[in-house]
């Protein structure tokens, strides 16, 4: 399906806007794999503000593919704790062993998609940007810019053709970033800002995007923890392996009181929002472990977040 009219003018507008507006991101500074890999999975479905604070500290601890493969799991998890999704942790560690065998990065995209946890997008993301292979990526915003400039709903496999087709051949790494950071920032998903639009002529909604699907509203959810502290240890619980989500991390134990809490916050997992009293409980379920060892432990980012407000670590 074609999507503009002249593709040529199309990318340099893009990429006009792109060089003058982009973000300075840390992952932005050089192109190298390792880098950029490590950047990819941790923005998947994970906010930018969010993956900010993350992504110098894990380069820091783990500088290198070589460094990663031969890190414990468990610190890479605890380094990991606060973005969520472990399992993409998990993978990383694991597809980080299988490149430290080979020597070498996969150089081609098909061979970065045969990694754990590298799908099509990711790969694409990777190769465009650090090997400057032509190939194109879609993701949430680029399917909501190509249904706003054409007024039409693609399915997946013609957002993949159209993406493909649109694609800068010379200069694919910053096309495919100049796409999603237009979409991230300026064809917002709520009310995009078409009066600043670099592209509107290329446009046929300007922002009369009638078909586009609503988010399902986040679940409310309450739930009260136990902050049980003795001897310079605090009591945890970890989660079990055949947990689908945060498997094996460690957390504080869930308990049932109506006593006034020593705090309350907010917590966010996916599609759920936690209303959260954290209690103090003279004992309660789980293994007590020392402070000094708590911070080294991969702890959920609800653990962590309650442990650093209790001033435990
Ligand atoms: Fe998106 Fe508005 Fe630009 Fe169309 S004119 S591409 S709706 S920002």
């Amino acid at each position: 399906m074609q999507v503009v009219r002249d593709p040529a003018e199309f990318r340099a507008k893009l990429l006009s806007w792109y060089n003058q507006n982009r973000r300075d991101l840390p992952w932005r500074k050089d192109r190298d794999p390792y880098r950029v890999w490590v950047s990819e999975i941790m923005l998947q479905q994970t906010r930018v503000a969010a993956v900010l604070p993350k992504y110098i500290p894990f380069l820091k601890r783990f500088p290198s593919v070589r460094k990663l493969a031969s890190a414990r799991e468990s610190s890479v998890l605890s380094q990991w704790s606060g973005l969520g999704y472990y399992r993409r942790a998990r993978n990383l560690h694991a597809a980080a062993k299988i490149v430290a065998k080979e020597g070498k990065f996969p150089q081609i995209s098909d061979a970065w998609r045969a990694l754990p946890g590298i799908g099509r997008y990711t790969a694409a993301a990777i190769c465009s940007i650090a090997l400057n292979e032509p190939v194109a990526v879609v993701d949430g915003n680029v399917q909501r810019v190509f249904r706003r400039l054409t007024g039409q709903t693609h399915t997946t496999a013609d957002s993949w053709k159209t993406a493909e087709a649109l694609l800068d051949p010379i200069h694919p790494g910053d096309f495919n970033q100049a796409m999603m950071e237009f979409g991230a920032t300026v064809c917002l998903p709520g009310e995009p800002l078409c009066a600043t639009c670099p592209i509107q002529a290329f446009c046929s909604t300007r922002g009369r995007d009638l078909s586009a699907s609503r988010k399902p509203p986040q679940q409310k959810r309450k739930i009260t923890f136990a902050l049980s502290s003795a001897d310079g240890s605090v009591r945890l619980v970890r989660r079990s392996n055949r947990d689908s989500l945060m498997p094996g991390m460690w957390e504080l134990p869930a308990t049932v009181s109506r006593r006034k809490p020593l705090f309350s916050l907010k917590h966010s997992i996916t599609n759920t929002d936690y209303d959260v009293r954290v209690i103090t409980a003279a004992t309660a379920d789980g293994t007590p472990v020392k402070l000094s060892r708590v911070s080294q432990l991969p702890l959920t980012g609800l653990a962590r977040k309650i442990l650093s407000r209790a001033g435990v670590i």
